[in-house]
C-alpha cells in the first residue's frame, strides 16, 4: 500500500478505498469482508445507499482493530438542517455500529436551499468539535457551492468527493480544492458510470489509449485508471461485488505510469458529466426518507 493521504486537519486517509454504491444491502457485508481481507482499509458508504448496516457488520466481523479501518459515510439531502443532520449522524452511526465515523460528508449541495446546506454543514462542525467524527467534508460541490460554503463555514471541508475518471476530470473543481486544502476524492474512479447505460463504446474500460497503456504494463484498464488517480494525488474508491475485481482493483502498488502516460490519460477528458448535474438537485426531485434502522 502506498503512503496515506493527509487531510487538512492532520488525519490520515488511505489513498485507495472501497465503494459500495449500488451494492445490494444483502450482498454488502460479503463484499466488504472480501475487500477488508484483500487489504482495503477505507470503506465509502452513504445513508442513501441503504447498506451502512452491512458495512458495519463486515467491519465488526473482520476482527480488524476499529482504529485501522477508515469509515466514510454521507448525509442525504432529506436530512439537511442543523438538528436533522445531527440526528442523521445518530442513524448512520447506529447502522454502522460505531461511536465515531472517520469522515462524514454532505452528499450533495442543495443549491436552491443553500441555507439548509449550510445548517447541515454546521451540524458536521459540531460533530467534529464533539469528537463524533474525525473529519468532515462534502460531495458533488462545484466551485460556486464551495465558495458559498467557505463564506459561512468555520471548518474548511477536508474532502470533496466528486465524479472523476478519465472521461470527466473536473479540473477546475480539483484546482479550487487544492488551493483551499480540500482533497479531491474520485467517485466512479474507473468510470463505472460510463458503462452503466450499457454503451460499450463510451466505456472507459474499452478506451484504446487506456488499454494500450495497460498492455505496456501487463495490467488492466481499471488498474491503470487507479494508478492514474494515485499519481495525481486523487483519492479513489472503486466499487465491485466480484472478489476477483476487488483484488484486481487493489493490485496497483507494484507499477508506475510514466509522466507521458499520465498526460495521455489527462488528455482523454470529454467534459461530459455522467452523474446528475449538481445544480439541479432539489428535495422535490431527489428527496427520500432515510429510515431509522
Ligand atoms: P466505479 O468506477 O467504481 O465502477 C464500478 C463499476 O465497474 C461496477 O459496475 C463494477 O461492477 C465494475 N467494475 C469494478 N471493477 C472492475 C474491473 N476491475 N473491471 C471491470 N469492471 C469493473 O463506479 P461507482 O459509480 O461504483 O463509484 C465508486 C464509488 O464511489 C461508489 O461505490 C460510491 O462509494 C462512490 N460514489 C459516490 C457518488 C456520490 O454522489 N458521492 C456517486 C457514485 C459513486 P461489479 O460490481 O459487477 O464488479
Amino acid at each position: 500500500m502506498t503512503n496515506p493521504l493527509i487531510l487538512n486537519n492532520g488525519i490520515e486517509m488511505p489513498a485507495l478505498g472501497f465503494g459500495v454504491f449500488q451494492t445490494p444491502p444483502a450482498e454488502t457485508a460479503e463484499a466488504v469482508a472480501v475487500a477488508l481481507d484483500t487489504g482495503y482499509r477505507l470503506i465509502d458508504t452513504a445513508a442513501a445507499y441503504a447498506n451502512e448496516r452491512g458495512v458495519g457488520d463486515a467491519i465488526r466481523a473482520s476482527g480488524i482493530d476499529r482504529d485501522d479501518v477508515f469509515i466514510e459515510s454521507k448525509v442525504w439531502i432529506s436530512d439537511y438542517g442543523y438538528d436533522q443532520t445531527l440526528h442523521a449522524y445518530e442513524k448512520s452511526a447506529r447502522k454502522l455500529q460505531v461511536d465515531v465515523i472517520d469522515l462524514f460528508i454532505l452528499h450533495q449541495a442543495l443549491p436552491g436551499e443553500f441555507d439548509k446546506t449550510v445548517a447541515a454543514y454546521q451540524a458536521l462542525e459540531k460533530l467534529l468539535a464533539d469528537g463524533k467524527v474525525r473529519a468532515i467534508g462534502v460531495s458533488n460541490f462545484m466551485v460556486d457551492h464551495l465558495e458559498q460554503l467557505l463564506a459561512e463555514a468555520a471548518v474548511v471541508p477536508a474532502v470533496n468527493q466528486i465524479e472523476v475518471h478519465p472521461y470527466f476530470q473536473q479540473r477546475e473543481v480539483q484546482a479550487f480544492g487544492a488551493q483551499h486544502g480540500i482533497l479531491t476524492q474520485a467517485w466512479s474512479p474507473i468510470g463505472g458510470i460510463t458503462s452503466y447505460r450499457g454503451d460499450d463504446a463510451k466505456s472507459t474500460f474499452n478506451d484504446p489509449t487506456i488499454l494500450e497503456i495497460a498492455g505496456a504494463h501487463d495490467k488492466t484498464a481499471a488498474q491503470v485508471m487507479l494508478r492514474w488517480h494515485i499519481q495525481n494525488g486523487v483519492q479513489a474508491i472503486p466499487k465491485s461485488v466480484k472478489p476477483a475485481r476487488i483484488a484486481e482493483n487493489f493490485d496497483v502498488f507494484d507499477f508506475e505510469l510514466t509522466a507521458e502516460e499520465v498526460s495521455r490519460i489527462d488528455a482523454l477528458d470529454t467534459g461530459v458529466r455522467g452523474g446528475p448535474e449538481p445544480e439541479v438537485i432539489t428535495l422535490e426531485a431527489f428527496g427520500r426518507d432515510i429510515p431509522e434502522e
